[in-house]
């Protein structure tokens, strides 16, 4: 089998890659923009392998998708690529536009150029995999969570323009028969993130002593899902889900930004001592505009219908994940050294503020 992934140098898409090349499960032809989130470090341990291959190429561009289509001939695509921060979406939103709604369309109507042109038993077998989020389905109460039935209410910019591509997967599943199947997971953590997002960003502001600022009052719920609980789970929607249905994602970790940080500084006093605890590092800072307050998921058509739950308990995998930054320096320094130092996002001023980010 031979797997198309778009977004593969970022953080959830190069999880993907190394465990499918890895685990010998597919061929594996990479497709990426290297926007500032794209980071080919991240494709290291992939990089000599025969079953491997990275194009540098951009989602919204037609003719470069169809003829990369015509020529890997691949089995499925995995599509990851996207601008995914939330702050970032809020200072400048037309990149999200672009990439994230147009730039599906763009791939959906190459993929479809290609697959109709598929003999039969390939066609049928084909599946264009679409990536998506939680946040389309807008903010909890205090209890419940969402289903794969759960209105749409996207709340950010780039929810909604993950929910406009969503939209567009459903729609070209319906009116032109693509196998598609999607998946919205909660928020992703572990090794290779970019530290702009609240995990890596707490974890490297603690060990260079930075303060670890926390949005608002940190009661905000998130569900944590490890990414390689994330990879195992996309691999079996691709090779096991039904074409047109929906899956949704999630870690069974719901906890406050406050409780996830003071976690961290539990962690990294224990493994890097210092002369004071981290915990004096939190600061308190304005908080997101329109920030969602909680967010859960309702697992149960994954883990009825293909059998799948998260292997890593929250406390365990962000314990892996300290100890996979504090070994791989040289990943996160050549980041916070060159595209981002860690400067405060989304407060809708086009970055200028210099204030420490903050919120995942
Ligand atoms: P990321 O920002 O780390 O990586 C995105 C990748 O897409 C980068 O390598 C970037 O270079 C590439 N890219 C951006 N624009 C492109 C374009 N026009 N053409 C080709 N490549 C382009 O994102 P991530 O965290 O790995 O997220 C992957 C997917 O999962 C996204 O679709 C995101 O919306 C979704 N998602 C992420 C999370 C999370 O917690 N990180 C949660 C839910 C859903």
């Amino acid at each position: 089998m031979k797997v198309l992934v778009t977004g593969g140098a970022g953080f959830i898409g190069s999880a993907v890659v190394r465990k499918l090349v890895s685990q010998q499960l597919a061929d594996v032809v990479t497709v990426d923009a290297l926007t500032y989130a794209g980071n080919m470090a991240s494709l290291a341990p992939v990089m000599e392998a025969p079953q491997h291959r990275f194009v540098r190429a951009d989602i919204r561009d037609g003719a470069a998708m169809a003829s990369l289509l015509e020529k890997e001939a691949p089995d499925a695509v995995m599509h990851l690529a996207a601008e995914s921060h939330v702050d970032r979406s809020i200072d400048g939103p037309a990149a999200f536009i672009d990439t994230n709604i147009v730039g599906t369309y763009t791939l959906l109507e190459a993929v479809r150029g290609y697959w109709s042109g598929l003999p039969l038993p390939r066609k049928e077998a084909f599946r264009f995999h679409h990536v998506s989020t939680d946040e389309v389905y807008g903010s909890l109460g205090p209890s419940g969570a969402f289903k794969e039935t759960t209105a749409y209410a996207p709340n950010s910019p780039y929810s909604a323009s993950k929910a406009a591509s969503d939209h567009l997967v459903r729609a070209w599943h319906h009116t032109y028969g693509l196998p598609v199947v999607t998946t919205n997971c909660s928020n992703n953590y572990g090794p290779y993130q970019f530290p702009e997002k609240l995990i890596p960003l707490m974890i490297l502001n603690g060990l260079e002593d930075k303060p670890l600022p926390v949005y608002g009052a940190g009661a905000n719920i998130r569900d944590w899902l490890h990414v390689e609980d994330h990879a195992d789970a996309l691999w079996l929607v691709l090779t096991r889900g039904m074409p047109g249905q929906v899956y949704n994602i999630g870690g069974d970790a719901e906890r406050r930004n406050i409780d996830v940080v003071r976690l961290i500084c539990d962690l990294l006093d224990d493994l890097v001592p210092s002369g004071k605890s981290r915990h004096e590092l939190i600061t308190f800072v304005t908080d997101r505009p329109g920030h969602d307050a909680r967010y859960a998921m309702d697992i149960s058509r994954i883990s009825g219908e293909l059998g799948w739950r998260p292997r890593h308990s929250f406390e365990s995998g962000l314990r892996q994940t300290v100890d996979w930054y504090l070994g791989n320096r040289n990943w996160w320094e050549a980041v916070r050294t060159g595209r981002y130092a860690g400067n405060r996002l989304g407060l809708g001023a086009n970055g200028v503020s210099t204030a420490p980010a903050g919120a995942p």
